[in-house]
């Protein structure tokens, strides 16, 4: 099999490297590996030192579980560029390449979806709505989820039921949380709301209807912030924009305090639900995504290049997924 070759960045031969992965990068189609390997081995260590303050026997786990991910790839090379067909992810929550890996698939499935969605329910039209608090001791996000948010959220829909009637049709939703300062951060969740034609006449809400009606759910003494905003179903992407992150890349690895503490306080928290129409189509997200595309993994994937499989292998000193040699 012939391996198209960027020529414009030797930089592994310069250097004394096997070719980088990417150094593909016309040809390759996936994420970015060798980065979010970088970052992983990162979170690793902070979550190392996580363990060394806490004890936390979990702490322990994830970071151990974390180093040891995606030692290796198998890529095949199908001529629209490479796909994974193997490697051994670790699936801890907190380890950047399994997050991106998961949002990457889910994205791709729910491109796949929507267009059933569509065909099958062309009159929905779609709505963004976020919902925040205020920021909140890392310490104590558990509580929050649990104590504040769940029973908000359920006063929020009912009130918003109400409001909507049948308008209201199905709804998407993600958790995602900033990071603010070393001790706080900010939760808060991302909607899709599938609502029909009628809402934007007879049931339209304005701005600030909305956020009262999150304030009166909160049960709060302050104006919380919000965005609501319609989105067209002909931006698929923009739709699937909900699928972000549950938290950022660069707060992975801004403090091992930090860091420690949000994974021991999100643990067993649900990242994604679905109700309503939407549920049928997506309820999938509320459960781990197979991370390989199609389940064709029964190759013989020797070693380096074999029957059109490509093995890179992390080498920690360039950084890099180099190709096996
Ligand atoms: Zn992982």
């Amino acid at each position: 099999m012939k391996i198209s070759f960027n020529p414009d960045f030797p930089g592994s031969s310069f250097l004394g490297y096997s070719p980088f992965l990417s150094e593909f990068s016309d040809k390759y189609s996936d994420i970015r590996f060798s980065s979010l390997k970088s970052d992983s081995l990162k979170v690793a260590e902070l979550l190392q030192l996580g363990y060394q303050q806490f004890s936390h026997p979990r702490l322990k786990n994830w970071s151990d579980r974390i180093y040891r991910c995606s030692p290796s790839l198998w890529f095949r090379d199908n001529n629209s560029g490479f796909k994974l067909r193997e490697s051994a992810f670790c699936k801890v929550r907190l380890c950047p390449i399994c997050s991106a890996r998961k949002s990457a698939m889910w994205k791709a499935k729910c491109l796949q979806i929507w267009p059933l969605l569509t065909s099958e329910h062309p009159h929905l039209r779609y709505l963004f709505l976020t919902l925040t608090i205020k920021n909140v001791p890392v310490v104590n996000l558990k509580n929050v989820i649990v104590r504040l948010l769940r029973p908000s959220i359920k006063r929020f829909f009912r009130l918003l039921s109400y409001r909507l009637g049948d308008t209201f049709q199905g709804r998407i939703r993600k958790f995602e949380c900033t990071y603010s300062s070393k001790r706080y951060c900010h939760p808060h969740y991302h909607y899709l709301l599938a609502v029909s034609p009628e809402y934007f006449d007879e049931f339209y809400l304005r701005f600030e209807e909305w956020r009262s009606l999150w304030q009166q759910s909160l049960r709060s003494d302050y104006k919380p912030l919000i965005n609501i905003q319609a989105v067209s179903s002909d931006d698929e992407k923009g739709l699937l924009e909900v699928l972000k992150y549950e938290l950022k890349p660069s707060d992975f690895k801004k403090d091992y305090r930090w860091l420690s503490e949000f994974g021991l306080q999100v643990s067993g928290t649900k990242i994604y639900s679905t109700g309503g129409i939407l549920r049928k189509y997506f309820q999938f997200l509320e459960h781990d995504p197979d991370m390989i595309h199609e389940a064709d993994i029964n190759d013989n994937h020797a070693y380096g290049i074999s029957n059109n499989l490509i093995r890179f292998d992390f080498n920690q000193s360039a950084k890099q997924y180099c190709i096996f040699s």
